[in-house]
């Protein structure tokens, strides 16, 4: 990647200004010095975030001979699905495109497996997962950038040419034809000004968060009534583990845990609701994660003092993100209604049929144990190219959880075998914009190949 010119941006240096905002001494804003920092590169097709959606849009980009970069805040490629541990993908199994490649690849490799319970979800090792995706996203020819945030965007006659970074190299400038924001929170559409919704209608209330864990010392045969099972009610197992945790003396914040296996001797385990959070503060990010650690530590004490086939078990690691369900979802040209789920909608433009039904977790502690899916019936629907392109700005796209749908469809639409069938959606159509010199908007649908 090349030195190749400079913009002028502010940001915190040796010199600044202190403005008072109010009687209190503690309460200040600062003026930061303009100064230049480097635009490093320029690209066909940069995704931001390397979650299910984005290493999936970064692949398809590179494979389209698009030159990709892929800019990703934490320690290694796969977001949720690895960062955060989730180890158990659903809504994939029906697909075909880079989800049944991945599923190959980890079967192969004897790391994935779909469920032994009989649930349509795929099991998955996580760190096998992190190394595939960089060996796939090597193999594609995509530029990868870890430990690198996007911060700033620069948006010139409404449309967004480039993305600025922190990183340990400091703040950096890259430029890009077509940018698609995979970030979850939809960080990237909120800095280049675009609309967007989050939470619930009317207070904004968002679903809560998980911090997920995995745990070892205790084998499938034994705990096999605690663990997700296709011929009984997953509420059934769930309220049984429940019992459990609490006959230990803990009452778990999540009055539905779960564990789902891996390996014979591994499992995930989703046992914390953390209400009322900001997934867009760091403080707030911070208090829930520490809270929710210390939680699994609490729970896993608890089983362990029950002895029996509990008595190894050990938290052997907790997520280094924690699972966040909703951030922003972006205004696009289109946006996923209840409605469609509803009446089973069909699209022209169609990137992604999705199956998953509605499933609100409950937004505050006192609705904890009501239904999941709000008393809605939901069929089988398709999620449009439309909702993958932002309104406000040109030259940006979204996969994974940001795009544009309402709060009950983006309840269904959110979970990982959709997110990764957008993001490979959306780096196809990316890689075409790019090379051909037009928006998005502009890619006739029928030459995109895509069928979802
Ligand atoms: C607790 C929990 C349990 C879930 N259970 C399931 C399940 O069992 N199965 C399932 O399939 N789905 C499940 N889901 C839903 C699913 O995990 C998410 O909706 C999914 O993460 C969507 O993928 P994504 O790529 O859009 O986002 P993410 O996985 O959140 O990826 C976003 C990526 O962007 C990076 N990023 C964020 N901001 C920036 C920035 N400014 N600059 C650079 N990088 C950035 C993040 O580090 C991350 O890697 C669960 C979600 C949660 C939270």
């Amino acid at each position: 990647m090349n030195r190749r010119t400079f913009i002028k941006t502010s940001a915190i240096g040796s010199l600044f200004s202190i403005h008072s905002r109010g009687a209190s001494t503690d309460l200040h804003t600062i003026t930061e010095p303009e100064r230049e920092i480097p635009i490093r590169d320029e690209f066909d097709v940069i995704v931001c975030g390397a979650g299910p959606a984005g290493v999936c849009a970064a692949i398809e980009a590179g494979r389209s001979g698009a030159k990709t970069l892929l800019l990703e805040s934490q320690g290694c490629l796969g977001g949720i699905w690895t960062a955060g541990l989730l180890c158990w993908i659903l809504d994939g199994y029906q697909k075909g495109g880079l989800v049944k490649e991945l599923y190959e690849r980890l079967e192969n490799e004897n790391a994935g497996f779909p469920d032994r319970g009989g649930n349509r979800a795929f099991a998955y090792d996580a760190e096998m997962m992190k190394w595939l995706l960089e060996d796939l996203c090597r193999e594609a020819g995509v530029h990868i950038l870890l430990h690198t945030a996007v911060r700033a965007t620069r948006v010139k006659n409404r449309q967004v040419d480039l993305v600025i970074t922190e990183s340990k190299s400091g703040r950096q400038a890259w430029k890009g034809s077509v940018i698609i924001d995979c970030t979850g929170d939809g960080d990237v559409a909120a800095q280049a000004g675009c609309g967007y919704e989050v939470g619930r209608p009317g207070d904004q209330a968002a679903q809560p968060m998980s911090l997920l864990g995995l745990i070892t010392g205790v084998y499938y045969d034994e705990i096999e009534p605690f663990v997700r099972r296709k011929d009984e009610s997953g509420a059934a197992t769930k309220a049984r583990l429940l019992k459990e945790i609490e006959r230990g003396g803990y009452s778990p914040s999540y009055k539905k845990p779960g564990i789902y296996p891996i390996y014979d001797d591994l499992f995930m385990l989703m046992a914390n609701h953390e209400y009322g959070y900001s997934s867009f503060d760091a403080g707030e990010v911070t208090e829930a994660t520490m809270h929710a650690r210390a939680e699994l530590f609490h729970i896993i004490k608890s089983l362990r003092s029950l002895g029996g086939s509990w008595k190894n078990v050990q938290l052997v690691a907790t997520a280094e993100q924690i699972g966040i369900r909703e951030g922003r979802r972006i205004h696009g040209l289109y946006t996923v209604t209840k409605e469609d789920l509803v009446r089973g909608a069909e699209f022209e433009d169609a990137v992604c049929r999705v199956s998953f039904g509605v499933d609100v977790h409950s937004v505050q502690k006192e609705d904890e144990i009501r239904s999941y899916n709000q008393g809605i019936r939901s069929k089988d629907y398709d999620i449009p190219l439309r909702s993958l392109i932002a309104r406000d700005v040109n030259g940006l796209m979204m996969a994974g959880r940001c795009i544009s749908g309402d709060f009950i469809a983006h309840s269904s639409y959110r979970v990982t075998g959709n997110a990764a069938a957008m993001g490979q959606a959306a780096g196809r159509v990316a890689a075409m914009a790019a090379r051909s010199g037009v928006l998005p908007q502009h890619i006739p649908f029928k030459e995109t190949g895509i069928r979802n």
